[in-house]
């Protein structure tokens, strides 16, 4: 029998935080794949995680001891559009385990079947959202980018019906929880000022310990996401669908849909499907985040102190600070990925003109980057005359830094990934999947789990898609 050390709160929390129901069974549960690092963090045995017991447990055919599955509530702003009520539509929460290093963690199992916040949904997944979200998110972790973590992938044995008839699959999810500021906006709506305290004191006291009340929060969370995102746009990731109920109260990456690593550098890059506008594109991340923030600001204000007009003006001056953290986060990932380590006011338009070339030549975001430390990011220009010339601006800076151009090099070494989870492989893994061979899945998993550090023979994993294979457009991912 499996003995996982659960240890829940969420679900000691009020009735209307959540519907309890346990995830629906499927037919013929099947491992695909499962993270042995992860599951030691977790204290767990990634053996036992593989067994018939581990995969029952997996596809949610059966509940473990000390698990109290639940799905939970929130609302949001999806594309700017007001829903006052979503919820996990297709992903329970088995519970919280306590890891080794005593930090609590959310296990979710994320296409387990339908729950009252399904709506039209069928509230399964198929094996190619599971896959890209196993990934991707794995990718961002060795990336040191905060997210949410995929502990294994189980195939169902049933069909999922989308575009067409596809494989279902179902993903357990780690994360240091789920709330969402969305998860806010459905208290606040509702002008239920008692939960949305409860909301708040728990989520201080589970995420951030020192802070003082609901204008501490916001604050703290305004400072993780801005870090977050500048660490975003420091590898070209575009989130794809950053709706409030995707936007993650302690700063970690999740809900990974349509989202995409750019290839060919262009700020107004877009590859989901549904964002036709451009809403999420890569360089609108920071003006959408300060908009997401404001809508939090705007969902505590009940909890502030002193009359309205107050609140809306200490959360409004919070708010307003977003841009600054953000650039300033922005600065400190950039500076680093041209081996700057220290700070000259000119910097930010050395990088930008980086990125101007970049963007007027469509060099490899990635490549011309981690090609800065060897040489041969000229190569990624076709006409590189404005390269040219940035680099005697940026040999002319770097003069400047007081350390051995030996250290530059391996800040820009430690800054500037060889591999990232490009969208070609991706689907490449995905073919393989549907025909039922996960050996790609394994390789790339295994070749993003150090992307600073890509041995010579693995060099084919850092090539951008050739013309036929450059994938345009993301999907949703339901
Ligand atoms: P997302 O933007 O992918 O995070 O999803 C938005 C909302 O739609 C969430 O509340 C999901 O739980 C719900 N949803 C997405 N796919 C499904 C599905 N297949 N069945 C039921 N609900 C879903
Ligand atoms: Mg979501």
């Amino acid at each position: 029998m499996l003995d996982w050390p659960f240890d829940n709160s969420y679900g000691a929390l009020p009735d209307r935080f959540y519907s309890r129901l346990a995830p629906t069974p499927v037919s013929k549960p099947k491992l695909v794949a499962v993270n042995q690092g992860l599951a030691n963090e977790l204290g767990m045995d990634a053996e036992d995680l593989a067994s018939d017991d581990g995969v029952r447990v997996l596809a949610g055919n059966s509940v473990p001891d000390g698990a109290d599955p639940l799905a939970q509530v929130y609302a949001g702003h999806q594309f700017g559009g007001w829903v006052p009520q979503l919820g996990d539509g297709r992903a329970i929460l088995l519970g919280e385990i306590i890891d080794i290093k005593g930090i609590r963690r959310d296990l979710q199992l994320k296409g387990a079947g339908r729950t009252p916040y399904s709506r039209g949904g069928d509230g399964r997944a198929w094996i190619g959202p599971v896959i890209r979200e196993y990934v991707v998110s794995e990718a961002m972790h060795a990336l040191g980018i905060p997210t949410t973590r995929a502990l294994a992938a189980v195939a169902t044995g049933e069909p999922v019906y989308r575009e067409s008839r596809f494989p279902g699959a179902v993903l357990a999810r780690v994360a240091s929880s789920h709330i969402r500021v969305g998860s806010f906006q459905f208290f606040a709506a509702r002008q239920d000022v008692n939960a949305l305290q409860t909301l708040t004191d728990y989520v201080i006291a589970r995420h951030y310990p020192g802070a003082g009340g609901a204008l501490d929060l916001l604050d703290a969370v305004i400072r993780v996401q801005a870090r977050l995102v500048a660490k975003w746009m420091g590898v070209g990731f575009i989130h794809g669908v950053m709706n409030t109920d995707n936007t993650h109260v302690a700063g970690e990456t999740i809900d990974y849909g349509p989202c995409a690593f750019m290839d060919w550098f262009h700020p107004e890059t877009v590859y989901s499907s549904i964002d036709r506008f451009g809403r999420y594109a890569y360089s609108r991340q920071p003006d959408v985040m300060v908009w997401n923030m404001a809508q939090f600001a705007t969902a505590l204000l009940p909890l502030m102190d002193g009359d309205l007009d107050a609140a809306v003006e200490q959360a409004t001056e919070s708010v307003r600070r977003f841009p600054d953290l953000y650039r300033a986060a922005w600065l400190g990932v950039f500076r680093a990925k041209l081996g700057l380590g220290t700070a000259e006011d000119g910097d930010a338009s050395l990088i930008n003109g980086l990125l101007a070339a970049m963007m007027d030549q469509k060099a490899d975001f990635t490549n011309t980057f981690r090609g800065l430390s060897d040489g041969s990011a000229r190569n990624q220009f076709a006409d590189s005359s404005s390269f040219d010339e940035w680099v005697c601006l940026w040999t002319e800076r770097r003069g400047r830094e007081p350390g051995a151009p030996e250290e530059q090099k391996e800040r820009m070494r430690a800054a500037n990934p060889a591999v990232i989870p490009r969208n070609h492989q991706i689907e490449n893994v995905i073919q393989g999947a549907l025909a039922e061979d996960f050996a790609p899945l394994f390789r790339l998993n295994e070749v993003l789990a150090r992307p600073f550090d890509l041995p010579s023979e693995d060099a084919l994993f850092a090539l951008p898609p050739r013309p036929g294979e450059e994938v345009r457009q993301t999907f949703c991912g339901t």
